[in-house]
């Protein structure tokens, strides 16, 4: 299990604050909320973080000067939340070294999308964070072995687990039914490839997906199946 990436969240309102830091936490990042910009400096004296969201509008220091301040001694990336509309602001935030900005009110969604993209940007050279993986509804928990479709767990048989795994961890890449065989089910079988196609069957079904029009997990006719991460948020 990799080490948790640790954000700073620099917000004013709590209720936005609150919905973001359980968002962050639920992607297994280590958050460390505040609520102005004095208290944000002061936190990033004490830590190191992986990246900072950062708030625009905020009592006492403002996220523009935030931004500064942590850029003088940093290149952590910054995304900004910037009010509705405001494009100067937002211009503003871009100029002082923020990496991103999202425009309020936004989807918890959004910003962890762009939180996973600006990380990957930024620390290329890490692990991706491999102990939980989620795409849109699902949500697929390594090292808990538990499976997820919208927040209500999905009992999978081992092998069933394995085989969404295996698919999972590299979206879009194609599986032979027979490299399926092997890396699930562990024995090197002609006959056992259709033994793949009902396992596929099982886990569609169980991840409430239409056969026909599969979201997960595609059918690459003639060659075997992919995950499909369009479904990511
Ligand atoms: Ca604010």
């Amino acid at each position: 299990m990799s080490e948790a990436r640790r954000v700073l969240l620099v917000e004013d309102e709590r209720a936005i604050r609150d919905a973001i830091e359980a968002y962050l936490e639920r992607e297994g990042f280590w958050v460390t909320p505040v609520g102005d910009g004095e208290a944000a400096l002061d936190a990033a004296e004490k830590h190191a973080f992986d990246l900072v969201v950062l708030d625009l509008m905020l009592p006492k220091l403002s996220g523009e000067d935030v931004a500064r301040h942590l850029r003088d001694s940093s290149d952590v990336p910054i995304i900004m939340l910037t009010a509705k509309g405001a494009e100067e602001e937002r211009v503003a935030g871009l100029e002082m070294g923020a990496d991103d900005y999202l425009v309020k009110p936004f989807s918890p969604r959004e910003l962890v999308a762009r939180v996973r993209a600006l990380m990957r940007r930024a620390h290329s050279d890490a692990q991706p964070q491999r102990d939980r993986m989620t795409f849109g509804e699902l949500d697929i928990d390594l090292a808990g072995h538990r499976v997820y479709l919208s927040g209500e767990e999905v009992e999978l048989t081992a092998s069933e687990f394995k085989l969404l795994v295996t698919l999972a961890r590299y979206p879009g890449r194609v599986y032979s039914r027979m490299e399926l065989v092997e890396k699930v089910l562990g024995y090197d079988f002609e006959g056992y490839e259709r033994a793949i196609d009902s396992h596929v069957k099982n886990l569609r079904a169980k991840l409430r997906d239409d056969p026909r029009d599969p979201r997960f997990i595609r059918t690459v006719f003639g060659s075997g199946y992919r995950f499909d991460a369009s479904e990511a948020a």
